[in-house]
């Protein structure tokens, strides 16, 4: 349908979550009609991220130093102390701006169809978090589905020991949904209505 080039180009963007077909043609075409568009600063960012962006040593968000920009804000509440499972689920919470406490990324939720275990998971650097004292509530903000509400169980039962108060996101959110799809205000809702788990 295209020539190798384009169709090459195409097939490349196409490899990207969320970019289907039609969306891979549509910014191909913007790239040739527009000769004002300069590819070199796209090419070289996607360049670095892979190279300078690493983990967080502390809670386990995308960093580019060995602490994430989260961690090393003394603006942020040591008290207050949000779970979730991956980096962009940290992205849609602060784009709710409702929260101000420090996270923790599992990497993950609990499937022990698909092999991952606790031990699979940043579980034990959580603990670890927790029992070195500081922090007087654990909000759980994993996914509202299957693997999402049982890591939940899994992770108050673990704290349940400690003296922190574990919480959840109050409902509202899609069920069987991902964190990261939920809009703002929603978020945000959920943010204030948590409940004691
Ligand atoms: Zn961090």
């Amino acid at each position: 349908m295209f020539d190798g080039e384009i169709s090459e180009l195409i097939e490349q963007l196409g490899k990207l979550p969320a970019v289907g077909p039609k969306s891979a043609q549509r910014i191909a075409f913007y790239v040739l009609q527009n000769p004002s568009f300069d590819p070199l600063p796209l090419a070289q960012s996607l360049e670095t991220i892979r190279e300078k962006v690493t983990f967080c040593e502390v809670c386990g968000m995308l960093a580019t130093d060995t602490q994430c920009s989260v961690c090393m804000d003394p603006r942020r509440d040591d008290a207050l102390l949000c779970v979730v499972e991956e980096a962009k689920d940290v992205w849609a919470i602060e784009r709710a701006r409702e929260y101000r406490g420090r996270y923790h990324v599992l990497g993950g939720a609990l499937s022990p169809m698909d092999g991952v275990g606790p031990e699979q998971l940043r579980i034990g650097t959580l603990l670890s978090r927790v029992r070195a004292g500081g922090i007087t509530e654990v909000i759980i903000a994993t996914d509202p589905n299957l693997e999402g509400e049982a890591t939940a169980s899994y992770l108050s039962r673990a704290l349940s020991d400690t003296c922190v108060s574990v919480t959840r996101l109050a409902s509202g959110l899609p069920v069987g949904g991902d964190l990261e799809y939920a809009d703002e205000v929603t978020l945000g809702r959920a943010f204030a209505g948590r409940r004691s788990l």
